[in-house]
């Protein structure tokens, strides 16, 4: 997830209560920074458009941390979150016309009604009734069951032979990476780009861009293993931020600045190292959540035809990411560091939060 989405015209329904006396585990978010593990009603269909999915994998996103860390107060105490996962239909809506109970799918992070102003322009992370609703307004995939609004249009089957844990990177991380850092940024052939976070966001968009072959991808971030991955996955050329000035070090490598540079952290620091570095004529694409305004140089930067672009991932370009999974091209397993049992999650998000220490990564959740 990339981007937050306060949509506050959509109404919150966490309801746990909608269906039936049957039960089953979720990972709920408390309030507080708090989140628990615990029994909660089993969803079921509430509209003909809807699909039962029995959770597979899923895992846990920066996004997730920031609900705890009070970044989106949109989601309510009482939510189950998560947004990402595979898993297998167990029920289907009686117009639910693609999909069949057995199927196994990708859950998209983003869901589109498909008929809506929005989505009828591909925009379907301003859906009229869906964008990120799933572990945010409703409740997620960090459960043994989620319910899946217009199901036609937000779960992807998985073909024969595609690794479950690989899917897990297409529900938003890959499509997020490569829609709002590679195609808004424009990455061309020849071009010279920085990604500054080399997180989960950050290394999707290393990942995706290479797809359009770009010269030199600097990757920018704080932690030293984080780089050494990156340079595995594809970096050029890594910056420890914390120990060499990322500004300096640029500018005088390029002589212009970059191309293309890529926001993945979301805070005022890692936005100024773009705004700094990006060159005359060039894209900065901001990926990241942010909780804070930033200082926007826009007496500098007008007069240099910059172009800055920022969203939500659409998941637009999914179907063609898990062409790339599907034939190997793209590789998302190399972004797995830890799996945990889902009844483990609060231990996996101790895990995930400490991601220098414990050198976590994207973390699979197996139910
Ligand atoms: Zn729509």
């Amino acid at each position: 997830m990339s981007s937050i989405a306060t949509q506050t015209e959509k109404k919150p329904s966490n309801d746990h209560s909608a269906k039936g006396t049957r039960t089953m585990k979720a990972l709920v978010y408390q309030g507080g920074g708090k989140i628990e593990w615990k029994e909660v009603p089993k969803p079921g269909i509430e509209k003909p458009t809807d699909a039962l999915i029995k959770v597979l994998k899923t895992t846990i996103c920066g996004t997730d941390l920031g609900i705890l860390h009070g970044k989106t107060p949109s989601c309510k105490p009482g939510t189950t979150l998560g947004h990402e996962g595979v898993g297998v239909i167990e029920e289907v809506g009686s117009s639910v016309s693609k999909f069949k109970k057995g199927d196994r799918v990708i859950i998209s992070c983003i869901s589109a009604d498909g008929t809506c102003e929005y989505c009828k322009k591909q925009m379907y992370s301003l859906c009229e009734d869906g964008g990120w609703i799933l572990g945010h307004l409703i409740n997620g995939t960090q459960a043994e069951y989620v319910r899946i609004p217009h199901a036609d249009m937000s779960l992807y089957a998985i073909p024969e032979g595609v690794d479950e844990e690989a899917a897990v990177m297409l529900s938003d991380i890959l499509p997020t990476g490569h829609e709002i850092g590679v195609i808004k940024g424009q990455v061309k052939p020849g071009d010279t780009i920085a990604i500054v976070g080399a997180g989960p966001i950050g290394m999707a968009a290393l990942l995706t861009a290479q797809f359009y072959s770009p010269a030199r991808i600097y990757m920018i971030d704080l932690d030293d293993s984080r780089l050494k991955l990156a340079k595995e996955l594809g970096a050029t050329d890594t910056i420890n931020s914390g120990s060499e000035d990322a500004v300096k070090r640029i500018m005088s490598e390029t002589k212009h600045g970059v191309d293309v540079a890529m926001e993945a952290v979301g805070i005022p620091s890692t936005w100024d190292i773009c705004q700094k570095i990006v060159r005359s004529g060039g894209n900065i694409a901001n990926i990241g959540v942010h909780g804070q305004k930033v200082d926007l140089q826009l007496q500098d930067m007008w007069i240099r035809d910059i172009t800055i672009s920022m969203g939500l991932v659409n998941t637009n370009t999914t179907s063609m990411l898990l062409k790339t999974v599907e034939s190997g091209k793209l590789e998302p397993k190399k972004l797995i560091s830890h799996r945990f049992k889902l009844n483990e999650i609060e231990k996996a998000y101790t895990v995930f939060e400490n991601a220098a220490k414990e050198k976590s990564f994207k973390m699979i959740l197996s139910n």
